[in-house]
């Protein structure tokens, strides 16, 4: 009975280190790999061991016999993934084995050990500090705004996947090797400058991600009623800087203008049964005004066609397991159409799925999720609030327009300068050369600069490519210390510390960290994963009952005097 991967993948790829006999794909040495949106277990070569199981950090992996109901789609697509081959051949015929990418190999240097500030602590942070301390002797510091690490992982990952949160404990175990240091509730280009860490460290890695959101400019953007879906999904998972979002949802219809996955998780949270999300991780002010929602239907519109939908197959599958979810007759014929025409397998079986739907046309018995389609945005109506939106019929010269109390763009996240760097405003990254920042006005590197994640390449992919992205990173950080082109800290470790906390007091260490990690679970008693602080203030003291001190006693006493 082979294993099967499902919903969660990340697609880190440690599956495919893992597995004995290279069942697992695309790897990444393959050219798929940074485009994939899952990885794929070969049931005809898959031994059954268990070793991806254990190696996957979202619990994406079970054996086909244990697989839940929703998650049978998945043995066909994992299937679909590889050539049929004669009886008894076992291995595709194109694949060999995965190799095992060396970890960036620092020659160290006793007297001027590799010291990194990374700034940022979502995914590929982590996973640029997990590479770095492969090797002995590396310091990490890791830099944060809030209390909290794990970026999108914490604020951006939907309550109900908390499989995919799971991968927060692998950062964890990053986060507990030996040269690892947390510095969060501190600013970089706030508390401390870049200069600054540059003083003290040989590089500084910047992996901040893509904090703002791309803005729709059509008239009425902006009325009371309009908003991100990304500003939403901070506000669902309970981010410090959004839990006074203005969020209503008195209103039957709600229209989301772009079909990514954000897209899909923020109408399946406004649609899903809020007694199934109270066992979730999700705020509860969320969970408040959810219960008292008055949401009937949930339009997602996309500009393009079926064939171009932005969201992934195991998203779809997992929304149409999860939620009712319908088209009416036009995009019907449109799927259709597009069926009759489409080659790539990939978006073949998506389309299969899209035709599958309910009709938008029958009784809805609940609150329902429409994928729309060709309906480029034009303007929203309303006068003090929003009332509806208008589309153009993407190629005609036709509108339509639909109902809404709210309106959620979610077009995408969008990258934002960091201070002292260049920024490239039009792509909306740091410019960079496989992770060495570049300045474009002397087309050289900046010295000690680095980037990974999505400021350095654009919001896209998942948690897991991040690692190889961070990866890349690190080898070129690497090759540059072993160069000698990375000047040592000029100052003594401790002297950092000190220049932190007389900045920021009340910065929080990994003590802190695991004192509001500790809190957030026992306040989530039974039936919850944790029950989140949702202010600065509520972490800093929680974070304050650790029984360790923040940083050694000898630091704080130069800091008081
Ligand atoms: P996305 O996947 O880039 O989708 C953006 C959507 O916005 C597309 O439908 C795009 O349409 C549309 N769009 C862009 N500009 C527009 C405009 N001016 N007018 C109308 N529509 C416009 O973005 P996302 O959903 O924010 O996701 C970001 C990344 O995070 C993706 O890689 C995604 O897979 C990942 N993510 C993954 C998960 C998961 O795995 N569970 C969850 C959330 C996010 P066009 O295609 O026509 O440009």
């Amino acid at each position: 009975m082979p294993h099967v991967i499902t919903q969660s993948c990340c697609s880190d790829g440690s599956c495919v280190y893992a597995c004995p006999v290279n069942c697992i794909h695309p790897s990444p040495d393959e050219p798929g790999f940074a485009t994939a949106e899952m990885l794929y277990i070969d049931p005809v070569s898959c031994v059954d061991c268990g070793a991806c199981v254990s190696a996957c950090p979202v619990n994406a992996i079970a054996p086909q016999a244990k697989l839940q109901p929703e998650q049978l789609p998945f043995v066909a697509l994992n299937a679909a993934f590889y050539p049929d081959r004669p009886a008894g051949e076992k291995v595709p015929p194109t694949s060999k084995l995965a190799p095992v990418i060396a970890a960036p190999k620092v020659d160290a240097r006793e007297s001027d050990p590799l010291t990194v500030a990374i700034v940022g602590s979502g995914p590929a942070a982590m996973y640029a500090a997990d590479e770095l301390l492969t090797q002995s002797g590396v310091r990490v510091n890791v830099f944060e705004r809030l209390p909290t690490p794990y970026g999108l992982v914490r604020a951006g990952v939907a309550p109900d996947h908390q499989n995919t949160k799971r991968v927060t404990r692998l950062f964890d175990e990053v986060s507990r090797s030996s040269g690892f240091t947390f510095y969060l509730n501190v600013e970089v280009g706030l508390d401390v400058s870049h200069a600054e860490l540059l003083a003290h460290h040989h590089a500084v890695l910047y992996a901040v991600g893509a904090p703002h959101d791309r803005r729709l400019d059509v008239d009425g953007m902006g009325l009371p009623g309009t908003g991100t879906a990304t500003e939403m999904v901070a506000w669902i998972n309970g981010h410090p800087e959004y839990t006074d979002l203005p969020v209503e949802l008195e209103h039957e219809q709600v229209v989301l203008v772009g079909n990514g996955n954000v897209a899909l998780d923020v109408a399946r949270i406004l649609t899903t049964d809020p007694d199934a999300l109270a066992r979730t991780d999700i705020a509860d002010h969320a969970l408040a005004a959810l219960r008292q929602s008055k949401i009937t239907e949930v339009v997602i519109a996309a500009r393009r066609g079926p064939a171009q939908s932005a969201f992934t197959l195991p998203e779809l599958i997992g929304l149409t397991s999860a939620c009712d979810v319908v088209l009416d007759a036009t995009d019907h014929a449109l799927v259709q159409a597009d069926l009759a025409t489409a080659e790539d397998p990939l978006i073949r079986n998506k389309l299969e799925v899209l035709s599958k739907l309910g009709d938008a046309s029958v009784p809805a018995t609940g609150p329902q999720i429409r994928l729309a389609y060709r309906l480029t945005p034009e303007r929203i109506l309303g006068s003090d609030r929003v009332s509806g939106i208008v589309f153009n019929i993407t190629g005609t010269d036709r509108t339509c327009h639909l109902d809404a109390g709210l309106v959620l763009t979610s077009i995408g996240y969008r990258g934002k300068a960091i201070r002292d760097l260049p920024f490239d405003d039009a792509a909306a990254v740091v410019p960079n050369d496989g992770g060495r920042v570049i300045d474009p006005q002397k087309g050289q590197p900046v010295h000690g600069t680095y980037v990974a994640g999505w400021i350095k390449r654009g919001p896209t992919g998942f948690i897991g490519t991040n690692k190889s992205c961070a990866r890349e990173t690190v080898q070129s950080l690497v090759d540059d210390y072993n160069a000698g082109l990375l000047h040592g800290p000029r100052i003594k470790p401790a002297a950092l510390q000190k220049l932190v906390r007389s900045r920021r007091p009340d910065v929080v260490s990994a003590a802190g960290w695991k004192a509001i990690d500790e809190a957030e679970i026992e306040r989530g008693g039974d039936h919850r994963p944790r029950d989140k602080f949702t202010s600065v203030a509520d972490m800093v003291a929680a974070a304050a009952t650790a029984p360790e001190p923040s940083f050694p006693k000898r630091v704080l006493a130069v800091v008081r005097h």
